[in-house]
């Protein structure tokens, strides 16, 4: 694996337990692929999803705390002017072309932010599903989607969100044509749910993309 030496720009809490790092210099990607990322290369390295634009200035990744894990409790405790290490950009959970729902779950929000950024939300309706109200990051920017921005919240109740699982809103809500490709984000447990669900309701296997953060 190459490694590149990069430059914490800013680490920012943007919900509780939930970070939102960026770092440069910015290394050519495609909206959509991950990163490794290690405060050492040879210890310990996770992957994490780009969160920012193609044409932004830096890279950005968003990491929930997991307070007994390897990675993140250090990530957490950096701070700018920080060095970190990335690997090269790869991964093949692209946008193509055509009209599709993103569907995603916590900080499977990022790579579904860095298509919109990117120039990739035509045709598109994103699906995020959280627990708490303050889990719907970088809600600001998604509102751009209009009406084909739907945040589920399992926990919490507010006029602009619909209540309850991701899952449930996904077998009350009539799917669109057969045109359409469903990407799929976040945790093995959303992915294999949303997937079968979408399976028994008639969407055909191909037509579903997935990126499961194990
Ligand atoms: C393709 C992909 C993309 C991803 N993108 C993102 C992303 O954008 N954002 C994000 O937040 N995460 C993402 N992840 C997950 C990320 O890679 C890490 O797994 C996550 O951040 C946890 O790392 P950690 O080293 O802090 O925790 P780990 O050390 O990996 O531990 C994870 C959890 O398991 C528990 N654990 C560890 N070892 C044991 C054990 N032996 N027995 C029982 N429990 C144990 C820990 O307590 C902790 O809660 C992605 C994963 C994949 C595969």
């Amino acid at each position: 694996m190459i490694w590149h030496t990069c430059k914490v720009e800013c680490n920012r809490l943007i919900a509780p337990e939930v970070f939102e790092l960026t770092f440069s210099p910015l290394l050519p990607f495609k909206a959509g692929q991950m990163v490794h990322i290690a405060i050492e290369p040879k210890n310990t390295k996770r992957l994490y999803s780009l969160a920012s634009g193609e044409n932004d200035p830096a890279m950005t990744v968003i990491f929930d705390l997991r307070q007994s894990g390897q990675l993140t409790p250090l990530l957490s405790r950096l701070s700018a002017g920080s060095t970190i290490y990335s690997s090269t950009p790869h991964g093949s959970f692209f946008a193509k072309p055509g009209p599709a729902w993103w569907i995603a779950t916590g900080t499977g929000i990022a790579p579904f932010r860095s298509m919109l950024r990117s120039g990739l939300g035509e045709d598109k309706k994103l699906i995020h599903g959280g627990r708490f109200l303050e889990s719907f990051y970088y809600s600001e920017e998604f509102k751009s989607m209009g009406n084909q921005y739907v945040r589920c919240c399992s926990q919490q109740q507010h006029e602009s969100v619909y209540a309850g699982r991701l899952t449930k809103y996904l077998q009350e809500t009539p799917l669109p044509g057969k045109d359409y490709s469903y990407y799929l984000c976040g945790s093995a447990e959303m992915v294999v749910d949303t997937r079968d669900l979408l399976i028994s309701r008639g969407v055909s296997f191909e037509k579903i993309v997935s990126e499961i953060y194990f």
